[in-house]
C-alpha cells in the first residue's frame, strides 16, 4: 500500500530519531493522524522552539533557557563551586540531578575523545574546563565520563591535564555497568558510584 505523502514524510522524520524503528515511527504518525489537532500543533510548536528556546550555560555548557548566561546549577549560591563533576552530555547532568544529592557543580564536555572518529580535545569543552580550574576555587574534580573505552581514555587524558593544576582528581566508582551510560543509570547506582569515587593521582 502506498501511503499519502504527508504520512510517509512524517514516518521518515520519526525514523531518523534515535531509538525509533520503522514500526514505532508508523505508530506515532498514525496516532497523530487520529489525535485532536491540538496534539499535533503542540508537538509542532515544541519542535520549532527547541532550538531557539534553548542555549548553553557559558560556565559549564549545560543546557539552559535561551536568554540566560548561566544554568540554574551555576547560578545557585547553594551549590559548592569547589566540587566539579565532569560529564559527557547534558543528559548526564540530568541523571546526576535526579539523585538530588550531588552538592557541586558540573562541566559538560559535549562528547568524548575518539581518535577513530577524529574527535580530539579541541572538539570538546576541555580548554574551557582547564581555564575554569586555573581561575581558582576548585578543589576536587570528579571525572564522570561513561565507563566505556572512550570514556576511560578521556578521563585518563583529563587527569594528566588537571593534576599539574593542583586539584584533587577522582573517578566515579565502578558501580555503573561497563559500557552502560550514566544517563540510563538509576539514582541509587549513581549515588553509590559517587560515594565510592576513587583517587586518580
Ligand atoms: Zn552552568
Amino acid at each position: 500500500m502506498i501511503l499519502p505523502e504527508p504520512i510517509q514524510n512524517l514516518i521518515n522524520a520519526f525514523s531518523r530519531l534515535p531509538g525509533i524503528g520503522p514500526k514505532t515511527a508508523s505508530r506515532l504518525a498514525f496516532y497523530l493522524l487520529r489525535a485532536p489537532e491540538d496534539a499535533s500543533r503542540e508537538l509542532a510548536e515544541a519542535l520549532l522552539t527547541i532550538k531557539s528556546g534553548v542555549t548553553y550555560c557559558q560556565t559549564c555548557f549545560n543546557i539552559t533557557t535561551a536568554g540566560r548566561s548561566e544554568c540554574e546549577v551555576c547560578a545557585s549560591p547553594e551549590r559548592d563551586a569547589a566540587l566539579l563533576c565532569v560529564v559527557e552530555e547534558p543528559l548526564d547532568v540530568l541523571a546526576l540531578e535526579r539523585t538530588a544529592a550531588f552538592p557541586g557543580r558540573y562541566h559538560v564536555l559535549h562528547g568524548v575523545l575518539s581518535p577513530i572518529e577524529g574527535i580530539g580535545p579541541d572538539d570538546l569543552k576541555v580548554r574551557e574546563l582547564l581555564e575554569r580550574v586555573r581561575l581558582g576555587g576548585v578543589s576536587e574534580i570528579i571525572l564522570a565520563t561513561n565507563p566505556s573505552m572512550e570514556g576511560d581514555a578521556t578521563a585518563m587524558y583529563l587527569r594528566q591535564q588537571l593534576l599539574p593544576l593542583g586539584v584533587r582528581v577522582t573517578r566515579l566508582a565502578r558501580g555503573l555497568p561497563v559500557g552502560g551510560d550514566l544517563e540510563y543509570a538509576d539514582p541509587n547506582t549513581i549515588l553509590r558510584a559517587l560515594a565510592g569515587r576513587q583517587e586518580m593521582s
